[in-house]
């Protein structure tokens, strides 16, 4: 039995992406990700923000299920996260402690990001936290050796996993795109992808959150060009600017920054995630934007700010704040309820650099928001944005380029997961596996 999968998270639902590799007597779990939309739930439902616990999140779905470990619980030598999205890393602070030795490895801002989860959630995790940058490789025992390979994203620093064994290696290809020009870190790595390809991958565990779309995902350049047309091609002058987006989309953000600076306005980046988020990049050198933005956190400082702004004149701003899937807590919302020393005029831009992710709570909430904010007379641009996330013909080249010898879908259902396999099998790779949550498989 040289290589047994278990499938834990994000086989059947969407999200909570999590999987175990067993080689001999040593797993690794890769991904330990939050199912969102029921952890947002959870959360709203309960007064208290801290004290959360694994079990009661379990209860909720709100995160992987490692009773389908069974008796590979004791086994678990490492668990390795993809990237920062809490999708793949925010159920660490709550299920890391059911494998209390084994250690958390990351990209260094994954990790950034889940040190500030602990310190707000106030849990003090014993797994010791690792590191790894992309392109390098760590030693998790003689048999296994886990190697970080560049690609791109929504989020800085993802990467594609590869977990080398005596049986052959396992690739954890989970969100990805193949974006030729990232505007923030480096492209894929394409010469390691093919070398790896030429080495031989045994099994490829793949995302197939966009199987069903016939298409290339197109560039985080062409996302900035989107915004430039909105930022600088209509009519602003004097008039308030709103930008909102992924607090965690660094490139994205670096964009909004540049043409702040281009309409000479003044950049304020307001509400708690943002800031979050942001600190964690600077902290480990991804951005610096403390030179041309100011940070806004807590709600004094904020109505402080806002103040200042309605006086000195909207025109000389340009806002970045929470609140793009229109959560009800957020800043954007609590501007459009009047909740701020803010008001908005006719004429008012208001940009959404981003999709709405498409699970119930968020097609409500962006519906409120968006109604709100028409009542005032605003001017509102949507999805000025772009996908992180491949398409088809992105899972086309990528396959070609690692030819893999058994592919098992992640990250959406069955569904998308025979899409995948369907467009595989013209490529001649025939042997895709479906699985579902709790399900076990030998290669
Ligand atoms: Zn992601």
């Amino acid at each position: 039995m040289p290589i047994e999968i278990c499938a834990i998270g994000g086989f059947s639902k969407t999200e909570g992406n999590s999987v175990a590799i067993k080689i001999d007597e040593e797993v690794i779990i890769l991904d330990m990700g939050l199912c969102m939309e029921d952890y947002i739930r959870f959360t709203e439902d309960r007064e208290d923000v801290q004290g959360k616990n694994y079990r009661d999140l379990l209860k909720a779905h709100a995160v992987p299920d490692y009773g389908f470990l069974e008796d590979w619980q004791e086994k678990v030598k490492a668990i390795v996260c993809s990237h920062g999205h809490l999708d793949h890393l925010g159920a660490v602070p709550f299920a890391a402690p059911l494998f209390s030795k084994a250690p958390v490895v990351s990209t260094p801002y994954a990790i950034e990001i889940l040190k500030s989860i602990l310190q707000d959630e106030k849990i003090d995790l014993k797994n010791r936290l690792i590191p790894l940058n992309l392109g390098a490789t760590y030693t998790v025992s003689e048999k296994i050796k886990v190697e970080f390979v560049t690609i791109t994203h929504s989020i800085p620093q993802a990467a594609i996993v590869v977990i080398h064994t005596p049986y052959g290696n396992v690739m954890y290809v989970n969100d990805f795109k193949l974006d030729p020009q990232p505007v923030l870190g480096k492209k894929p790595d394409y010469k390691r992808l093919t070398e790896l390809g030429k080495e031989g991958i045994e099994i490829v565990i793949m995302n197939t959150l966009y199987a069903h779309a016939h298409r290339k995902c197109p560039s985080e350049s062409v996302a900035r060009e989107m915004l430039k047309n909105v930022m600088l091609g209509v009519n602003s002058l004097g008039k308030g600017m709103i930008v909102t987006t992924f607090s965690s989309h660094m490139a994205r953000l670096k964009s909004i920054v540049q043409l702040g600076k281009e309409l000479n306005r003044k950049i304020i980046f307001l509400g708690r995630s943002l800031n979050k988020y942001v600190t964690a990049a600077e902290r480990i050198n991804l951005v610096n934007f403390q030179k041309d933005v100011k940070f806004v956190n807590h709600g004094d400082k904020i109505q402080k700010i806002l103040k200042k702004i309605e006086k000195e004149g909207k025109g000389k701003y340009l806002i970045v704040c929470t609140g793009h899937q229109g959560e009800p807590k957020a800043i954007l919302s609590r501007l459009a309820r009047n909740e701020l020393n803010f008001h908005f005029d006719s004429g008012d831009v208001v940009i959404f650099s981003c999709q709405v992710i498409p699970v119930e709570i968020n097609i409500k909430n962006r519906e409120k928001l968006e109604q709100s904010l028409r009542k005032t007379g605003v001017r509102i641009f949507t999805d000025v944005h772009v996908s992180g996330h491949g398409a088809l013909e992105d899972h086309r080249d990528l396959l070609e380029m690692i030819k893999p010898k058994n592919i098992i879908p992640i990250h959406a259902g069955a569904e998308k997961g025979r899409m995948l396999a369907e467009m595989a099998a013209g490529l001649g790779f025939k042997n895709t596996t479906i699985l579902s949550d709790g399900d076990k498989r030998t290669f």
